[in-house]
């Protein structure tokens, strides 16, 4: 919660002017705000059933966004399966993560299905942000989401 520094109501760090009351906000104060707060956003690529590189772009978009917007980390929805939209978006997106892996742009992502704690990838992610150890997908193997690390 990031309150007002002049009418205490409760707005997004991200904000440069209060909605309320119009105040300028700090920005020192947000900076330190941002970086104490533990930010996550869930992303659904299958919603509006897209193409597969409309879906990619998509989460390009968002990574970059997660990065201006201070989010650690992103869980990507999108679906899994040998054949059919849902599938062909799943694999195109953990190849694109590998890519984005690769050239630095995201620190590190678990694939939904060994999104465990039995599993030392995810060991590590959770020590490194123990409030993950929350999430509501965490042991569900679930195939169609991937965590992504994005800082
Ligand atoms: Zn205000």
């Amino acid at each position: 919660m990031y309150l007002c520094q002049i009418c205490g109501n409760d707005i997004s760090p991200t904000l440069l002017k209060c909605p309320y009351c119009g105040n300028v906000q700090d920005a020192d104060e947000q900076q330190k705000f941002v970086k104490k707060a533990f930010l996550q956003k869930t992303v659904n690529l299958e919603k509006g059933l897209p193409t597969v590189d409309t879906a990619l772009l998509h989460l390009q978009r968002e990574i970059r966004s997660a990065k201006q917007e201070q989010i650690r980390v992103l869980t990507l929805i999108h679906g899994y399966g040998s054949t059919g939209k849902g599938g062909a978006i799943g694999r195109e997106c953990r190849k694109t993560l590998d890519y984005l892996l690769q050239k630095g742009e995201i620190a590190a992502f678990v694939f939904g299905e060994e999104f465990s704690r039995k599993h030392g990838k995810t060991k590590d992610i959770l020590n490194r942000f123990p409030d993950l150890g929350s999430h509501s997908h965490l042991g569900q193997q679930n195939r169609g989401i991937t965590v992504v690390i994005v800082s």
